[in-house]
């Protein structure tokens, strides 16, 4: 085993689903070295690697400088996960009403220092590759760690989904899930706030299979990456007023509601610091 086939796991701030994705996948054990990922291995200093694997956003002071001296030692970044792309869990302390809360207790003590505004990791250190999801799925971190350029990414998860749409308009959302879902027709003909079309595909829409909504981990498809995250909440409100009798108000804000979407509603800009799609699995 040389040098080159090490790779190194850095968790910023983050819930570390990332890294049970990676764990669930298999296929780099024996033929790459895992050299450091404090979640699971000892290990004080970072050492040379040829790919870093980046998880979680850059929310504290220490958060960037863990990341600047780590990224010092990788010949290659691969920022893994919608909070080192757009924000994702963390970038929930960035809502009014969660900071307000976090900082009105007075007696929190030996916290890391909040930087005013969470930052993707482009935002500190050049990206190699992107991959996004919340987590991805095991296959895309095979997929990353092995061929990303052979590896073909269905456009949007109505690709990868199978369901069929209908003429059926529903003038109601139904929420985000209620009762068993029909097995076959889209979830949108059934009232269901999906978000399937306009999200990357890739995933191989394990949600929507199971009669779940997509709630967009996976970001915007290619058409929406490097514009803003308005453009891509008006595509997806765009497909319910084609699809459906529901009032735009109410997509609106159901689009915008943590209850209903989700993932969504965590995103930062996505377009914030430009992209480019080919970088993106
Ligand atoms: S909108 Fe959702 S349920 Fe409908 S086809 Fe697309 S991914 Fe499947
Ligand atoms: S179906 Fe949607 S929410 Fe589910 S894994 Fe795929 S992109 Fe993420």
């Amino acid at each position: 085993m040389t040098a080159t086939t090490d790779f190194a796991v850095l968790n910023l701030s983050g819930c570390s689903g990332c890294e049970v994705g990676l764990l669930n996948a298999e296929d780099w054990i024996g033929k790459y070295r895992l050299a450091y990922m404090p979640l699971i291995l000892s290990s004080e200093d970072l050492p040379p690697v040829d790919k870093l694997i980046v998880s979680g956003s850059v929310y504290t002071d220490e958060d960037r400088y863990r990341l600047r001296q780590a990224a010092r030692r990788a010949h290659q970044i691969i920022a893994v996960g919608t909070c080192a792309i757009s924000g994702g869990v963390a970038n929930l302390g960035y809502r009014d009403e969660v900071r307000e809360l976090f900082f009105q207790a007075t007696e929190r003590h030996q916290l890391p220092r909040i930087l005013p505004r969470l930052r993707p990791v482009d935002a500190v250190v050049p990206v190699d590759l992107y991959v996004p999801g919340c987590p991805p799925m095991p296959h895309l971190f095979t997929a990353a760690l092995f061929n990303p350029k052979g590896y073909q990414t269905a456009k949007t998860v109505c690709l990868d989904c199978g369901r069929q749409k209908t003429r059926e308009r529903p003038s109601r959302l139904l929420g985000f899930q209620r009762d068993v879902t029909d097995p076959v027709s889209c979830l949108i003909n059934q009232g269901y706030l999906c978000v399937g079309s306009s999200t990357r595909g890739g995933c191989h829409a394990p949600c929507t299979r199971a009669g779940h909504p997509c709630v967009g981990c996976r970001g915007p498809s290619d058409g929406f990456i490097s514009r803003s995250s308005q453009e891509w909440f008006e595509a997806m409100a765009r497909v319910f007023q084609r699809m459906t009798d529901i009032p735009p108000q109410e997509i609106d804000q159901a689009l915008h509601s943590p209850q209903l979407s989700l993932f969504i509603f965590q995103f930062a800009d996505y377009a914030a610091v430009p992209r480019e799609v080919e970088k993106v699995l």
